[in-house]
């Protein structure tokens, strides 16, 4: 097989990012992003690796019932979503099978996988948008998604994911910058201004918080002419309650700097999940699927019970499941790296009042063993890592002082499995797993599940 070759292959599995996984009639790999399970498709051939290829669909040769039109205009070019051929129903049922497959290497030992709870939306579900800026080959401004695998930019007017509104104030910074000649950052020279354009809205008060990522140090507020920037994107949404600037000069993939200097309204925007308000400043993480959010840290604080005295939240963000524990612990411990997210957590911690909840800025692997060392011991433990999962010098603190529960929530199975193989191993035992479909039309998947000593 080479490059540009054309194959006839069927599917018979889908991959843990949403490609379809694809065989020739003899028995050779191919992964080919939008179809599904049972199709047949005449592929061509994009590169070629020893046990495998990728491909792209030329023709369709048998369409699985489960296929509709794409809803999306761009979802063949974008790598933001998998999932737009099919039904939701189904892409539920995919997302729960690629859970399973994820404990594939647990073999007998594996938990029972539940159906996966749906989002309520499907559409309009993301409260946060982080669009890179760029020139399109006319030198145009844009701004969009990154094609899947690549950073070039797929100029984006609507994406039906997201809040719809967002665009209206994108379009509007996009029209000021090009009337005011201030180009956009280019990754390859390192040279430019306006990075990304970064919005956040509060689902249940409808804030708006409005940013720029800027490759700039000094005189900013002249640069980007950012006082006839704030007078215009208030006249497109009364609803922006902050706009702030992140200050990125570095040779960098990574998205955000570390400094952010807020030139209108609040530092945060507000927000309440469960009934507790937040407060969530530009570089801190919030669930992007507020209501979906909610139900999730539900399930966790019902598969915690109620049967404990002091808990850590490992991982804990702005506080959002450190708050909800409080009313149930005598004494929750929240720990967390990114130092604008504890200073919002213990905003967050004052502003409704909440008396017994310390927050703790530094990593969950050296803080909880030094709060351990101190005499300090969790009869339960809630675990929300990033995708990477925990460390293992901290699953191994667990497994050593052996809390009465450990509730673990993941947004990556394949590190969920890893670190509960460990768990399992040393003394505990799985729920079935719950997974939540927080983000719909992609491939993500949370989960949460409860170990029990
Ligand atoms: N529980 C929170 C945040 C979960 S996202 C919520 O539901 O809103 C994961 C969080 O872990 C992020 O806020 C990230 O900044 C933080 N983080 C990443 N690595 C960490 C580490 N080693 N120790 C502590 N926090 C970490």
């Amino acid at each position: 097989m080479k490059k540009n070759d054309i194959v006839t292959v069927q599917v018979t599995d889908i991959s843990h990012n949403g490609s379809a996984i694809s065989k020739t009639e003899d028995g050779f790999v191919v992964f080919v992003p939008g179809l599904l399970i049972g199709e047949t498709a005449e592929v061509k051939i994009l590169k070629v690796l020893k046990n495998s290829a990728y491909g792209k669909t030329q023709t369709l040769l048998s369409a699985s019932p489960m296929r509709q039109n794409e809803s999306c205009s761009i979802a063949k070019q974008c790598g933001g979503c998998s999932f737009h051929h099919t039904t939701y129903e189904n892409e539920c049922n995919i997302k729960r099978q690629l859970v399973k497959n994820a404990f594939y290497p647990l073999g007998t030992k594996a938990p029972e996988i539940l159906p996966v709870i749906a989002s309520e939306k499907e559409t309009a579900y993301r409260n946060k948008m982080l669009l890179p800026v760029g020139c399109d080959k006319n030198g145009d401004y844009i701004a969009g998604f990154y094609r899947a695998r690549s950073h070039s930019i797929i100029p984006c007017e609507a994406c039906t994911i997201t809040y719809p509104e967002f665009f209206a104030i994108t379009n509007c910074i996009l029209t000021h910058l090009k009337e005011n000649n201030i180009p956009p950052y280019s990754e390859e020279t390192h040279s430019g201004i306006v990075r990304h354009i970064f919005i956040r809205r509060g689902e249940h008060t409808g804030e708006i918080m409005v940013g720029l990522v800027v490759n700039a140090k000094k005189a900013f507020q002249e640069l980007l002419q950012t006082d006839s920037l704030i007078q215009k994107l208030l006249k497109i949404s009364s609803h922006i309650v902050s706009f702030a600037v992140n200050i990125n000069t570095k040779k960098t993939n990574v998205i955000l700097g570390e400094k952010t200097v807020t030139l209108y309204g609040k530092k945060y925007l507000t927000d309440t999940m469960n009934d507790i308000r937040f407060g969530i400043s530009l570089p801190s993480f919030y669930q992007v699927n507020t209501p979906q959010a909610e139900k999730l840290y539900q399930k966790a604080l019902e598969l915690l019970g109620e049967d404990y005295e002091t808990v850590f939240d490992l991982y804990c963000g702005i506080g959002t499941i450190t708050l909800n524990l409080s009313k149930k612990a005598k004494k929750v411990y929240g720990i967390e790296s990114c130092s604008p997210a504890v200073e919002d957590a213990k905003m967050n911690r004052d502003l409704n009042n909440i008396q017994n909840v310390e927050f703790i800025c530094g990593t969950a692997e050296e803080e909880a063993p030094r709060l351990v060392a101190e005499g300090i011991i969790p009869d339960a433990v809630v675990l929300d890592p990033p995708r990477s999962g925990c460390d293992s010098t901290l699953l191994e603190m667990l497994c050593n002082i052996q809390p009465k529960k450990i509730v673990y929530i993941s947004c990556n199975p394949a590190t969920l499995a890893r670190d509960m193989k460990m768990l399992t191993e040393n003394g505990y035992q799985a729920s079935a797993v719950q997974p939540f479909d927080l983000f719909p039309r992609t491939f993500h998947c949370e989960c949460v599940v409860c170990l029990t000593k």
